[in-house]
């Protein structure tokens, strides 16, 4: 129970890999943030999940690109259960197009989910962070940011640019108690996945040591690795979690 008296929010948390790390942050004692854009019921269903816990737990509705409605998702979710020192920006959505048939709108989309919500998310819970001397800011990246990967450029530029912005934000608050890292998943059984043509996914099978895709459970011990109190000289990192597939 690690995170008992730490307050974090997963954002993009009703389903998939956010929602596996909410549970799995529970299990190691936090209370939880449960963020979604449109899904209510299935972020209801991870709130019953983490209260199995016997953690405090409310979702909380805000798309992360809207500097707007992070304001006030952060502020309900701080007078509702107190300051949050454990930032998950695990938010994310594909727009697949290759280049030459990609519209501005699918390239700008994906860029501001990822990029400007981690920064709205990131700037308005940092500074509680620095004032307590103790935070953890973790950044859901993807592997498609380390190789590329066809009909993904907005994805990997997104992709990318967080995994930077994860290095330099590390330098400049390592002398603050916050820590800021990123987990870069390879190919995970999610809805984001179920999309891909089987044969596609036979590829990634073939481009794969273990031979299969991970699971979000798999994606969410990395997050609670970084997030454990202990892992406090860890910054700045990446952990790929892609059974060996980039390495
Ligand atoms: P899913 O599509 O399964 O879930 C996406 C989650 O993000 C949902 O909870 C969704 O909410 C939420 N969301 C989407 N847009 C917004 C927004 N604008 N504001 C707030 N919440 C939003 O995705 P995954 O679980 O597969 O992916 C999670 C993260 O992991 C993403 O950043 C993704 O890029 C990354 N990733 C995934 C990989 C994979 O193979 N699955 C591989 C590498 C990285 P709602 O339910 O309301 O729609």
């Amino acid at each position: 129970m690690e995170l008992t008296g730490k307050i974090s929010l997963v954002s993009g948390s009703s389903r998939g890999i956010g929602r596996a790390i909410a549970i799995m942050l529970a299990e190691a004692g936090s209370d939880i943030i449960v963020n979604y854009v449109s899904n209510e019921s299935a972020a209801l269903e991870v709130v019953e999940q983490v209260k199995k816990h016997r953690r405090r737990a409310i979702a909380i509705q805000g798309d992360v690109s809207d500097r707007k409605q992070v304001g006030l998702m952060v502020d309900q979710a701080q007078k509702e259960l107190g300051p949050i020192q454990i930032l998950v920006n695990n938010a994310g959505i594909t727009r697949d197009r290759s280049f030459l048939k990609l519209s501005p709108e699918q390239w700008h989309e994906v860029l501001i989910t990822h990029l400007d919500g981690a920064f709205n998310l990131t700037g308005r819970l940092l500074p509680g962070m620095i004032e307590s001397r103790w935070g953890r800011i973790i950044n859901i990246t993807s592997i498609v940011g380390q190789i590329g990967n066809f009909g993904q450029s907005n994805y990997a530029v997104a992709k990318g640019g967080l995994m930077a912005f994860t290095k330099t934000l590390a330098r400049e608050v390592a002398m603050k108690g916050v820590t800021v890292n990123a987990v870069s998943p390879g190919y995970i059984e999610t809805d984001m996945t179920a999309v891909v043509p089987e044969n596609v996914i036979d590829i990634v099978k073939q481009f794969t040591p273990m031979g299969r895709l991970g699971k979000p459970e798999e994606v969410a011990i990395a997050v609670r690795f970084l997030a454990d109190p202990r892992a406090s000289f860890i910054t700045g990192t990446i952990i790929n979690v892609n059974g060996g597939m980039y390495m």
